[in-house]
């Protein structure tokens, strides 16, 4: 990000409106809720999806998502509780922990799992959909692992701590940089009573997501379990005050204002390009023997 913003912000955006998201099921029958839903996605391009999952029961989450398929945009990953291991057919291997990251642009395509790697207990994260520009979506794929250890993060003396997954807050760049898009998410922690500023490029598109506590911004209320869609009103930034200790994420990125096709797995340009995609992929090319061939 190339904000260089003057703290306190001269003027915050307003919030929009709000989104509970769809409880829906996907995987094996992993139970989550589908935040940012497939007709927001011109709305808050270049972000394609948000899914947040908080499962205590296994039955819930054990069936994970094995081998699927994916072309066009890029994977985050987020963990909060449990242990999730991933497979593709790059020949990469990890295991997502709490606090960690998994950074994953699908580029021209793979085939990948995510399976639990726990029977019992809590499981939390989000999985964020992050669009690429028409010219990288046949790159090659590519994959990070970040622990949590590797997570930039900042705490200030009234105990607000800031961890930058991606972009910059305050100086602190974040584990993820990415040309065109230039994502900023950021997963913010506040005690009670306390406020957080974040600069926002006025031209991006941006959302929080509060998954503990109640906050307030610019007059709103932004519950537990809730969305916040920022409005585009000239604002150069976000001012978000705890009305109890809570924790939310925040996100934005400079919009890509390209066509989005959309099948299940393939986010392209055009249907052409999602019907390629289909072949592709039946023709076996995303195996292991083949992904390669596939890159641009
Ligand atoms: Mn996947």
């Amino acid at each position: 990000m190339t904000v260089s913003a003057e703290y306190p912000l001269s003027q915050v955006r307003q919030v929009e409106r709000l989104v509970r998201g769809v409880l829906t099921s996907d995987g094996a029958g992993v139970r989550l809720t589908r935040v940012l839903t497939q007709n927001l996605q011109r709305r808050l391009d270049p972000f394609l999806m948000l899914d947040a999952f908080r499962n205590e029961n296994p039955d819930d989450y054990i069936g994970g998502f094995p081998d699927h398929p994916h072309r066009g945009f890029e994977t985050v990953t987020y963990m909060i509780a449990g242990r999730m291991r991933h497979h593709d057919s790059v020949g990469n291997e990890g295991l997502l922990g709490p606090g960690g990251a998994q950074w994953m642009t699908t580029g021209s395509g793979l085939l990948h799992s995510e399976m639990p790697e726990q029977e019992e207990g809590l499981m939390e994260g989000f999985q964020l959909w992050l669009n690429l520009p028409a010219k990288n979506k046949m790159i090659a794929p590519f994959y990070r692992d970040i622990p949590s250890a590797a997570i930039p993060e900042y705490r200030r003396d009234d105990g607000v701590r800031v961890r930058v997954i991606a972009g910059a807050s305050h100086g602190v760049a974040g584990a993820v940089q990415r040309p065109d898009t230039e994502p900023l998410y950021l997963d913010v922690h506040l005690p009670a009573g306390s406020s957080f500023e974040q600069a926002i490029p006025p031209g991006f598109n941006a959302f929080t997501y509060t998954y503990r506590g109640s906050v307030e911004i610019a007059g709103t209320t932004v519950p537990d379990s809730h969305m916040a869609i920022l409005a585009n009103d000239g604002g150069n930034g976000i001012r978000v005050t705890a009305s109890e200790d809570s924790r939310l994420l925040i996100a934005a990125g400079n919009p890509l204002k390209e066509p989005i096709a959309q099948w299940g797995p393939f986010v392209m340009n055009t249907n052409d390009e999602i019907q390629q995609a289909a072949r592709d992929y039946q023709a076996g090319l995303f195996e292991a023997a083949h992904v390669q061939s596939l890159t641009a």
